[in-house]
This record gives C-alpha cells, structure tokens and sequence, in this order.
C-alpha cells in the first residue's frame, strides 16, 4: 500500500489525482501532517509526501531502520515539478516508484541513487538473493574498478561490467548456490536454482522432511537461499509434512502426475512409491523432470527409533533458462523507437545485431553489455549466435530495422531455436508502416507486401505472388526494390500490376523513412523512373481505388456513408 500525505490544497488535489488512478494501492492520510507520516511509515510499504524534503527528512529522521526494511519515500515539491526519491531508493523501490509518480503527475522524477543514475542495476535489484559487501562492490563497478564475475551457475542476468572468468582485482560478484560465506570484497548473489524433490509416506512427521532436507542441503555445501521449489507427486500434493517444509523454507510446492514421474529416468527407483503411488521414483523424478544435474541422488531419512523411514529427497540443479528478446527497432527514427523495445535492449546482457543497427542504438545499451555485431550477409551466423548464446543462459537481444519478424531476424533465428529457452519478440513498426504515414492512407484497404529480393526466393514465386496481387486489385508496399546488381525485378513487377491498373494510379516511394535524409514523392505507376528508386526505399502501388488528393495518396476504405455522400452530390 502506498500511503499518500499532503498539507496544502496544490498538495491534495496533486494527492488526489494519484489517489484517483491507483485506488487500490493507495490510501490517503489525512490530519496533521506529522502524525499522518508517522501511521503511514508504520502501516505502508510506500510513501508519497506532497510536502518539502526538509519536513519530511525532519519527520522521517527518528522513524528510520533498516534500508531493506524501510518503506521507500518519494516527495513531490508543491508545484508538482519533481517527484524525489528519498529514501528507500531500491530496497524500498522509491526510485521506481518516483518515476511511476513522475509519468502519473508529469513531473520530473529524481533519483540521486549512483547505480541507477549511471544505467548500472543495482546489485541488490537483479532479483536474486545477496550478501556480503554490496556498497563496496557497487562503488568499485561504479568507479570502473575491475569487479571479476565468478558464474558457478548460468543465469540471465543484466549486462553489468564486469569481468569473466574472475580478475586480478580484488572486487568479485559470485554466482553461486553453494553455502560459502562472502570474502570480505565480495559479493554473492544466489539464483533460484536448486529443487527439492520430496517423497514422503502418508503421516510423516514435519520434522522428519524438513529436517532431512536440510541436512541433505547442508551435507553437499548448498545454499538453502537458492533452493527455488519443492517438488513431488499430485498425490502428495497436501500431504501436510511437505506443505510445511515447503512454508518453512519460503518456496513453492510443484507437483507433477504419476505417470509423468514415471517416464522420468532416474539412477534409483524402486518398488515401495510404485505400489503406493504409481511411480518408481518420486524424489529424484520430480527433481529432474524439468531437466537438470542430478546433484545430490535419492538420500532417506534416518529415524531414532529405528523405525522405517518416512521421507526421502533429491537435489537437482536447474540453470537459469537464457532468454531471446527478438527486437524491432522500427524504421530508424528514436521516437519511434518503442519503450518496451528500450527495455529490452536495457535488459539484455548479449546484443546481436547487424552493425549499423547497433549504432543506431549503441547509446541506449548498459555499460557491460557485450555487444556481438557482424556486417550485411551473416543472417545465418548471427541468428545461431544469438540462439547459442540464449542456450548458455544468457539475456540475449537480436535486433532488427523495422519489425524484426518482416524479412529479418525473427524466422533464421526462431527455426534453430528448440524449447529449451524462453523468447519475447517486440514489434517495430515495419517500413511499410512508416512509408504509408508520411504518403498519406495508401493502405486503408486491403494490402500486401512483397519483397523483390530473389537472393532467397527463386523469382517465379514473387513474380506468381505480384501477378496474384495485381489480379486481386491489392495495395502492393514492395520491400528490397533494387539494388545494383539486381535491376531489372522492379520494372517487372510494375508491368504485371500495370496490366490490371490504369498508368494514373498513384505510386508512393519512400527512401530512408524517419531516417535524417528521408525523402519520399507520389507518383504514378505510367510515371514512375525506376532508376530513381534504391534499396533504401519501399514502393506502394496503390489499387484501382487509391487517389491522389492534395498530394496524398488516399486508398478508400470504402464506407458506406461515403458512397452515399457521393450519390447525393
Ligand atoms: N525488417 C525491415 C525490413 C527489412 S528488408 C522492416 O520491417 O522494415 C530491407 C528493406 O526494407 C529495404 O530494402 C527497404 O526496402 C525497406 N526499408 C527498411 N527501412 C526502411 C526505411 N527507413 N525507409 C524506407 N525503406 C526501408
């Protein structure tokens, strides 16, 4: 919940305004201004203060604990300019919670946290457990210090400078999920990556599970902050020993069917689980069902009394699944570039990219970012890299112009990859798109768009699908138009669609839409040049209904209200 504070009536309706776009994260607090923080600095996780910084410092001074306990604060001045986070920046999200305040209000947010004014992630926001000496390492990455990475485990993390394979400096960030205390320079961060596969008979005692999954973690040198679920069979689903253990450690319990465990090949099965559920192995299956390195194989609880055990577990490491991002960075202008395409440029720790599109956004990406560019013609080898790279755990972005989907990365690189990592694609807006903005409506009809390259499709096929388009009377956009070599496929194609539209039909060329040296005419298909027209340009044939009007070229949609207006004229 996020408390809302205010003294004066440019404070309350700012307040209010807030109050009213997140009415179910807000509360507001009334009365006098000290007591209000105070019951909210108990009660919410968040503060906003429409109050000056002094007050609020003065009234916060003897509240304040722990900075990963605190609830985060952000003031917002009187003039509703600045929304500051005060305290709590990352720990209590008050960084992020001002920039959210910030595009709520349209007001400036203000971070003063170093990592996140340089574009660093703060080590303590990756969402990963931490300990051991964070603002020391924080400020050597900041200082641009050599800070070693020591990667026991694969995991997507975001780009952070930092060097491989460990370095001679004394500042290291350790990726481990082994029980090992932090040296004194040194950072360990804990992915989620352990599962405890738990069997365990009908009535056994809490105890008895948890105690022997502890012990099991304990004796092979893990970390219980990395273990990242329980898992066992639905039949065990609330069997009420693995529910606690599951509470105890703070993890959720997974469970999978019986006969899914079954197919599972694990080193110890036997008899007793098949009887009784269905399966030979309950602890070790569930542990490796979802693919893993079996690190500690079936281990069974010891009783005092001698009598048989109750409970069994397994631990199998899972490594973090890497992550393809397939972005478009649409047709070259920044505004058009889109927020979430920014974030995930910003997330990725591997960019892969043609290099003149790296450029276009070189300055966007993260310091660390390890940027893997090749030039025109390697489409094949970029979009293994980029899939290999996914497939050893990492955070990956392959970019592309336009729509990273339209005669580019998406498909080469979708068709290597398998289910063994996770992909989001971010659409672009195509040059298609940007071409029809700046001509007018070309495409408020029905449309299509072909590329003339025949450099991967033999030209019979595209000649087929221009022939296709121009009997079905279809707004053509025609991508790789002409290049050098490849000179005689445009005139071609405008041939086939002239034989169904009249030479007065309206022909749009765009070159470098949204690009600093854009330039783009309406013309028609009697009088289009050919020559005029390069690879840096997309052509749109209009249809038999497309107009030139008032130098925009305007493809009816065809409303009804609109014949009728004609008629009546
Ligand atoms: N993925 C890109 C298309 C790649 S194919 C997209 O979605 O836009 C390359 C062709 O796209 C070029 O030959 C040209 O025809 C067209 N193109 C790409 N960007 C362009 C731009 N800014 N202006 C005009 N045409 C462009």
């Amino acid at each position: 919940m996020i408390g809302l504070i205010s003294a004066t009536a440019a404070g309350a309706a700012a307040r209010d305004r807030l109050a009213a776009a997140w009415p179910d994260r807000t509360r507001v607090y009334e009365g006098p201004v000290g007591e209000a923080v105070r019951a909210a600095f108990a009660e919410c996780g968040q503060l906003v203060c429409f109050l000056a910084t002094g007050a609020v410092v003065r009234l916060l001074a003897p509240l304040l604990g722990d900075k990963t306990a605190d609830p985060g604060v952000v003031c917002v001045d009187e003039g509703g300019r600045f929304a500051v986070s005060l305290v709590g920046g990352h720990g209590g999200g008050a960084n992020e919670l001002a920039r959210e305040v910030g595009e709520l209000l349209g007001a400036e947010p203000v971070v003063t946290t170093a990592t996140d004014a340089v574009g660093l992630p703060g080590l303590d926001t990756l969402g990963l457990s931490y300990e051991g000496a964070v603002a020391a390492v924080s400020r050597a990455l900041l200082d641009g210090a050599p800070v070693g990475l020591e990667a026991e485990v694969a995991w997507p993390l975001p780009p952070l400078p930092l060097v491989r394979g460990g370095s001679e400096g004394a500042y290291t960030v350790r990726l481990t999920d082994r029980a090992v205390e932090p040296g004194e320079r040194e950072v360990l961060l804990r992915p989620p990556s352990l599962v405890v596969g738990v069997g365990a008979s009908k009535g056994a005692p809490v105890a008895e599970v948890l105690g022997l999954i502890e012990e099991t973690l304990d004796r092979a040198g893990l970390s219980r902050k990395s273990v990242a679920e329980l898992a066992t069979v639905d039949a065990k689903a609330e069997e009420p020993a693995i529910v606690a253990a599951a509470e105890r450690l703070g993890v959720p319990l997974v469970t999978y069917s019986a006969e899914e465990l079954a197919g599972v090949e694990v080193p110890n099965p036997s008899d007793a689980p098949l009887a009784a559920v269905g399966t030979p192995s309950v602890a070790e299956a569930s542990a490796l069902v979802r693919g893993g390195e079996l690190l500690v194989p079936k281990r069974k609880s010891v009783r005092a009394d001698g009598q048989p055990a109750m409970a069994t577990c397994a631990v199998v490491r899972r490594p973090g699944r890497g992550r393809l991002a397939v972005v478009g960075l649409g047709p070259g202008a920044r505004d058009l570039l889109t927020p979430r395409a920014t974030a995930e440029l910003r997330r990725a720790s591997v960019l892969v990219g043609l290099d003149q599109y790296v450029d276009q956004i070189r300055d966007l990406l993260r310091p660390g970012t390890r940027v893997l560019e090749s030039g025109l013609g390697a489409e094949e080898e970029r979009a293994r890299t980029a899939v290999a790279e996914a497939r050893e755990g990492h955070a990956v972005a392959l970019i592309g112009s336009g729509d990273a989907g339209v005669y580019a990365m998406a498909s080469p690189a979708l068709a290597e990859a398998s289910d063994d990592i996770d992909v989001v694609g971010v659409p672009g807006v195509t040059a298609a798109l940007a071409a029809g903005a700046i001509l007018g409506a070309p495409l408020g009809h029905d449309h299509v768009s072909i590329s003339l390259s025949d450099l991967h499709t033999p030209w019979e096929v595209i000649e087929r699908r221009v022939r296709a388009a121009a009997e079905a009377d279809i707004v053509v956009t025609f991508y790789n138009p002409r290049s050098r070599g490849r000179d005689w496929q445009l005139p071609k194609a405008l041939a086939i669609l002239a034989g169904h539209r009249e030479p007065a039909t309206p022909v749009g060329v765009v070159r470098n839409a949204s690009r600093p040296d854009e330039t783009s005419r309406v013309t028609t298909l009697g009088a289009l040049d050919p020559a005029t027209v390069d690879m840096m340009t997309v052509v749109t044939v209009g249809n038999t209904a497309t107009r030139e009007i008032a130098g925009r070229m305007v493809t009816p949609r065809g409303y009804r209200w609109q014949a009728e207006q004609e008629e009546a004229r």
